[in-house]
């Protein structure tokens, strides 16, 4: 074909990286992924290697190109999503004294909560919008500091993948002010570096890379890796955003109010703002996503991981995932009383307590398996509910709420989502969401679109899902009991956690 313009979304994830072609009109021309394993050495942590995870990219553009039948000089630019909080040291030549430490290791749970109890991490998460949790650089800073003093000392720099993957391709280090501020150490109203962060983290600036927009632009890659991707030296990369921040774009909710719930493994709801908004409670995340855009939002551990589990353990994996859904809908909300508090795996947003666990409330004769399960998938959405909650005390009521993951094939589960949050939910066609939002800044970047936020024409409503007014009210009752418990269990999820330590 000849004379077809795409532009390359690359999504930098936490176990691959894909690469989407998109055409001029948002639609995906090919994409391709290449997965990569996150190392667990050490209970509690989890690294990558940056060099494959380098690799992977280069392999998932090549890939990419080949699917969709693209030659260099079609692809017009290339735009990078990328997980964040991760950190690797590199030393003067750019090479890496660490491997990259994700926001899935734990490692520095003490320096958390030292930053918490003595070093004023509270003030610093204000303005910093990164709660102050062992997935964020600055506890992790500390950490290498501690326990890794060969490293600190000949750390000439502290950068992200997104970094470190454009300084080999472009030998540049810069960091767009999204994934700066998911560091912990960025001031969201100055979108500078926060001095107090950078005092505690014991760096200065120039360990740091240069911050730019979203938009910014990189041209002249090294020849080497042009040809291994299969683009032209001169093709322009833009720097993108973080993974969180594009996923909100590439669903369509870009405005304020405009809330995204996203429910795969686990979950996450995140609400647009036009300025820094965090929580006296520090429940909630802060993240810029371009310019003077902000998403404030909470991410829950337990999503569709719990009807895994479920279908797993109590169906010892004899049903199918749509068996499951049949059976739960033959049951009435509320589940006849049975109430299940989700936190298999522990939960962030809005508790934080890796102790938590899972815990059915109010099980008696008349319940059976189908009970279980409506009581799991109501868990889930009692959890999304909890955060909705902590974003409408900060910034008012959700404008719109748009679905989408792995849930949003159930009708019931959507249903529910409806009935749970008391509003419309509205289905957008999503592909790629992160992919597309990174490839979308790249065009404004380029010129061939004016504003990121014309994203929304490529992501059309396909279904709207009315609430329930019955089940809104069952719903509200519920979720009065939920909060209560999980207030109150915290005490006895550390006996139970302690139990199990020693048993
Ligand atoms: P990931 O977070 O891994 O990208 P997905 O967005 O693909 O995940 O969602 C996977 C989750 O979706 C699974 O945990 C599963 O419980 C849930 N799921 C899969 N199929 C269905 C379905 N038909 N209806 C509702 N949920 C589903």
């Amino acid at each position: 074909m000849q004379d077809r313009q795409a532009i390359i979304g690359i999504d930098i994830g936490t176990t691959s990286t894909k690469s989407v072609a998109f055409d001029t009109g948002g639609i995906v021309l090919g994409s391709f992924a290449v997965e990569y394993p996150l190392l667990q050495d050490q209970p509690g942590w989890a690294e990558q290697d940056p060099d494959v995870i380098v690799a992977a990219v280069v392999e998932s553009v090549r890939g990419a190109l080949e699917r969709s039948e693209l030659h260099d000089k079609d692809i017009a630019g290339v735009g990078i999503s990328s997980a964040m909080h991760s950190l690797i040291a590199v030393d003067e030549g750019g090479r890496p004294l660490t491997r990259s430490i994700t926001w899935a290791d734990g490692r520095s749970e003490m320096e958390t909560r030292r930053i918490r109890d003595q070093l004023g991490g509270l003030e610093v998460y204000r303005r910093t919008g990164t709660p102050i949790h062992p997935m964020s650089p600055l506890p992790k800073l500390l950490w290498l500091r501690e326990h890794r003093p060969e490293v600190w000392g000949n750390a000439a720099k502290f950068v992200s993948i997104k970094e470190y993957l454009l300084h080999q391709l472009f030998g540049e280090w810069v960091v767009d002010h999204s994934i700066a501020s998911a560091t912990g150490l960025l001031a969201l109203d100055t979108l500078d570096w926060d001095e107090q962060a950078l005092e505690i983290a014991g760096i200065g600036k120039d360990r740091l890379s240069a911050l730019q927009s979203g938009t910014y632009r990189l041209q002249g890659m090294s020849a080497n890796y042009a040809e291994r991707m299969g683009l032209l030296p001169n093709t322009p990369f833009f720097l993108g955003s973080s993974d969180g921040a594009l996923a909100n774009l590439g669903v369509g909710a870009i405005d304020a109010g405009e809330m995204a719930v996203t429910i795969g493994t686990s979950a996450a709801v995140r609400m647009m703002t036009e300025q820094p908004l965090t929580d006296a409670q520090h429940r909630t995340f802060c993240y810029n996503v371009v310019d003077s855009t902000y998403i404030i939002g909470g991410a829950t551990n337990n999503g569709g991981i719990v009807l895994q589990w479920m279908r797993e353990s109590l169906f010892a994996g004899q049903k199918t995932v749509q068996e499951l859904l049949d059976a739960a809908e033959r049951v009435s909300p509320g589940a006849e009383g049975l109430l299940f508090l989700p936190f298999l795996t522990g939960e962030r947003a809005p508790i934080y307590n890796s102790e938590a666990r899972g815990t059915f409330f109010g099980a008696s004769l008349n319940h059976r398996q189908e009970h279980f399960v409506r009581a799991g998938l109501e868990g889930v959405m009692l959890a999304i509910l909890s955060v909705a909650e902590t974003l409408k005390d900060l910034a008012g009521p959700a404008r719109e709420v748009r679905a989408s993951g792995g849930f949003a094939k159930s009708p019931l589960w959507l249903q529910m989502l409806a009935n749970m949050l008391g509003q419309e939910i509205l289905v957008p066609r999503v592909t790629e969401a992160s992919a597309l939002g990174a490839a979308v800044l790249a065009m404004q970047g380029l010129g061939t679109i004016q504003d990121w936020r014309e994203v929304k024409q490529w992501t059309p409503i396909v279904k709207r899902i009315e609430p329930n007014a019955q089940s809104v009210e069952i719903y509200r009752e519920l979720f009065s009991i939920y909060g209560k418990l999980s207030s109150q269990l915290p005490e006895h999820f550390a006996a139970m956690a302690k139990f199990q330590r020693m048993h």
